[in-house]
């Protein structure tokens, strides 16, 4: 079967790489992915896909087979923005390929996989037709890099696919990656009372109210354990605004959002508990809140969601990860495990729902969002062996292990 499935890539090859470089070249700005799904959708119908469509929310999603177990590949095909300080050295749309690796925007976060994913299916369809002992769900989620995990949120809630295993595609370098830290966001205010600063001690200061939380806050940072395989949490203060009725007044209303990372056992319950403390042991009266991350998507669809992505990891001999370092020796001749530094898809999948989740694709997790991103094209051809054999192994491991 592998031998079968991977010289079927191999042949591919050309195609494969035709189809990343023009995802390239597609400009695919967060919200402004009309065009690349739409032309994702034709394409895994051109290639063969049972379904192939977009959902209410604009992922671009087409499906395989109808067998018991439910696979979701999801590779996210909205980029962040190009800005005017970047320095492309090879023009971020224009798919450039030299000495066998393609530049561009998306090159690393996350395209390739998406390429990989549709070389894939159409090479599963080619070889077995209709007889799959797995349902393959091919997403491209649309909106991530605004709003990480509400793309699929939306499909498992709203379109009511709900995924039994699912394989994101964001970098890891070819290795089998397996958690994520989560994160939050946090707003927290302090309110005094306005006077004229020639007469300031008749009002209350709202900044020196939350002076004394900003330093705390520092220091619990330092304090944060780290846990393995995910290393440390983090608490940072990414900004702080501040209103009084004029610059010659007190300040009566300060405010400042917290990015907070969360390691294994760090979650909302006990990130607000931190925080409550702070503040309870300085007798102040701030106000702690979660805020919403809200937009719309290029289908005109709104969505609101709270800041709060939870933490998730699972364990080397977990069944889809040692199914997943089985195929990647087939597929590369090797097999590494990891986990990634940023946020992907997952909080919703594996954070929210619980729905065992892992990563493969090619590409470095450090050259996301950066003028630097390539993709060595031979690494795309190796994860898309991966990809066409990595339903087959996991169907497999979980038949044998309920028999
Ligand atoms: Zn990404």
């Amino acid at each position: 079967m592998k031998e079968k499935l991977f010289g079927a890539v191999e042949a591919e090859k050309e195609n494969l790489f035709s189809l990343i470089q023009k995802l390239i070249q597609i400009k695919s700005y967060s919200g402004e992915e009309k065009e690349i799904v739409e032309f994702i959708v034709a394409k895994m119908i051109e290639f063969g896909f049972d379904e192939s469509y977009h959902d209410t929310f604009g992922n671009a999603i087409g499906k395989i087979g109808n067998g018991p177990i439910k696979i979701m590949f999801d590779a996210h095909i909205d980029t962040v923005k190009v800005t005017d300080t970047e320095n492309w050295v090879h023009p971020p749309f224009a798919g450039e390929i030299v000495n066998g690796k393609l530049y561009g925007r998306g090159a690393v976060d996350e395209k390739p996989a998406m390429a990989g994913f549709m070389i894939a299916g159409k090479v599963l369809k080619q070889i077995y037709g209709d007889n799959f002992p797995f349902t393959l769900y091919v997403v491209g989620s649309v909106l991530e890099e605004d709003a990480d995990g509400y793309p699929l949120y939306h499909i498992i809630q709203n379109e009511k696919i709900k995924p039994d295993y699912v394989l994101l595609g964001e970098p890891t370098d070819l290795k089998v990656y397996r958690g994520q830290r989560g994160r939050m966001e946090i707003k927290i205010t302090t309110t005094g009372k306005s006077a004229h600063g020639a007469h300031n001690q008749k009002g209350i200061n709202a900044i020196y109210k939350m002076m004394p939380i900003v330093a705390k806050i520092e220091k619990l940072d330092k304090k944060l354990k780290p846990k393995q395989p995910l290393g440390k949490g983090s608490i940072t203060v990414s900004n702080i605004t501040s209103k009084a009725p004029s610059l010659c007044s007190v300040s009566d209303f300060c405010q400042i959002h917290l990015d907070r990372r969360m390691t294994i056992g760090e979650t909302k319950k006990t990130v607000m508990k931190e925080l409550k403390e702070i503040i309870k042991k300085h007798k102040s009266d701030a106000k702690i809140s979660i805020p919403n991350v809200e937009g719309i998507g290029w289908k005109g669809t709104n969505f609101s969601q709270e800041a709060y992505f939870p933490t998730w990891v699972y364990d080397e001999k977990h069944p889809l990860v040692d199914a997943a370092m089985k195929t990647s020796k087939a597929a590369i001749g090797k097999a590494k495990s990891g986990v990634w530094s940023f946020s992907t898809n997952g909080v919703a999948t594996a954070g929210h729902f619980g729905i065992p989740t892992i990563g493969f694709a090619p590409g470095k997790e450090e050259l996301a969002h950066s003028s630097k991103e390539e993709l060595v094209l031979n690494d795309l051809l190796k994860a898309t062996k991966f990809y066409s054999l990595f339903p087959f192994e996991l169907a497999s491991r979980i038949k044998r292990r309920s028999l």
